[in-house]
């Protein structure tokens, strides 16, 4: 045993495996939780005992080997393969009420029975071999041509972000955007894909079973004496505006999940046609629909339907201008806390880092920051400090 006592700010899955992990070493961890309940943004709720997501449809996927086994460990293990469906216009005065369902990403043999593909096939003739652009809209054109970009990417991009995409970074276009020429109708790539039937809740709570928990703990800058004199080290998941109580001062970008109940005739029954469906068109002031339960295969009376509505002030996604502004002052943030701090500090997650990442990402930080805090306190306790 170590001894060493570790705080770990945030109970997602960023805290909780690196809480967890620590506490497998052999530390004395605390994981300090907001809230009430434990699971961050990747919870799960019930309506009239329905699973849905109020922040948000949350499939796991990773090619990572090392946070596949940890996560079957804890109970992740019900195979799912994603595929989200679109539903578009193809001219402003398309007056078929329901658009046309399409895959996403967007499937080159789908497109070729549509009117368009004239105009298509001519514009994917013409692009370079590699798609460039600094800006998201010029990428994306480069990618995939103008006629596809209106149809399926401007209008939902404008939702999303509230900006015009030629202000946007393109760095975020590789993981988001794709055209599909191999018929593959599966959204992810990776090697394992899950979908547990009530949400991860019970695997989080797993990760967190040996670990000590204080929930309703809301812990900031001003807490950095007390946590120096009750601890040896830090990790802080917490976004960092927030916790510096400097809100403002990072630019996110927002979602509210609108849920509502329906009935359905069959206890399996759904009414939308897919677990996501994405909802670029100006119609509609929500970018997607998610009904949870084509995922859990719930069998049960009624199901929740949740529409995605962008542009809250709420803390989900980064804002990566091309500029890079955003970025430059989280990590002056990040300077600014350690400072105030006696105990090393360490920043991990979604959060902290300013980054849109997965599940699986925040796991594999969440691992990299435990065995970083792990060898730094060897070393401090070899030191004799
Ligand atoms: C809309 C949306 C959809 C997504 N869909 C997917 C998907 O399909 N698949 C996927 O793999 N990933 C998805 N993600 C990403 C996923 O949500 C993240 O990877 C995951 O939440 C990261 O966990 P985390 O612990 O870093 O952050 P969080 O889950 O946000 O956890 C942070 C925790 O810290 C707590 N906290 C915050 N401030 C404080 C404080 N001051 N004091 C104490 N506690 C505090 C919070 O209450 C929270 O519990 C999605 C993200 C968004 C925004």
């Amino acid at each position: 045993m170590t001894g060493q006592r570790i705080a770990v700010v945030g109970a997602g899955w960023t805290g909780a495996v690196a809480g967890r992990r620590l506490a497998d070493a052999g530390f004395a961890v605390e994981v300090m939780e907001k809230t009430g309940v434990v699971g961050g943004h990747s919870r799960a709720e019930t309506m009239a005992g329905v699973v849905y997501e109020p922040n948000g449809a949350h499939i796991f996927h990773t090619s990572n080997a090392a946070v596949n086994r940890f996560v079957n460990a804890h109970g992740l293990t019900r195979p799912y393969n994603h595929k989200v469906l679109t539903e578009v216009y193809l001219s402003p005065d398309d007056d078929d009420c329901d658009g046309r369902l399409l895959s996403w990403p967007p499937q080159v043999d789908e497109l070729k029975e549509l009117p368009i593909w004239p105009a298509v096939e001519r514009e994917l003739a013409s692009l370079p071999s590699q798609p460039t652009g600094e800006n998201f809209e010029d990428y994306v054109v480069s990618m995939m041509g103008r006629t596809l970009y209106d149809v399926f990417i401007r209008d939902y991009t404008a939702k999303q972000w509230g900006r015009p995409a030629t202000e946007l970074s393109a760095r975020f276009a590789p993981k988001r955007v794709e055209l599909r020429r191999d018929g593959c109708r599966g959204l992810f790539r990776d090697r394992w894909q899950y979908f547990p039937p009530n949400g991860v809740n019970e695997v989080i709570e797993s990760v967190l079973s040996t670990v000590a928990v204080t929930l309703n703990a809301e812990i900031s800058l001003d807490d950095a004496d007390r946590l120096g004199q009750e601890h040896d080290a830090v990790i802080i998941t917490a976004a960092l505006d927030d916790f510096a109580r400097c809100a403002g001062e990072l630019e996110w970008r927002g979602i509210e999940m609108v849920s509502r109940y329906h009935p359905t005739d069959e206890p399996g029954g759904v009414v939308t046609p897919a677990y996501v469906t994405n909802r670029p068109s100006l119609r509609v002031p929500y970018t997607r629909t998610v009904e949870t339960k084509h995922a859990t295969g719930q069998q049960i009376a009624g199901t929740v339907v949740s529409e995605e509505m962008p542009g809250t002030p709420r803390r989900h996604y980064p804002v990566l201008t091309a500029d890079g502004a955003n970025e430059r002052r989280n990590a002056e943030l990040a300077d600014q806390i350690a400072a105030r701090f006696r105990i090393p500090v360490y920043f991990a997650g979604r959060l902290a880092t300013y980054r849109y990442i997965n599940q699986d990402e925040a796991i594999a930080d969440a691992m990299a920051v435990a065995d970083r805090v792990a060898a730094d306190m060897q070393q401090i306790s070899h030191s004799g400090r």
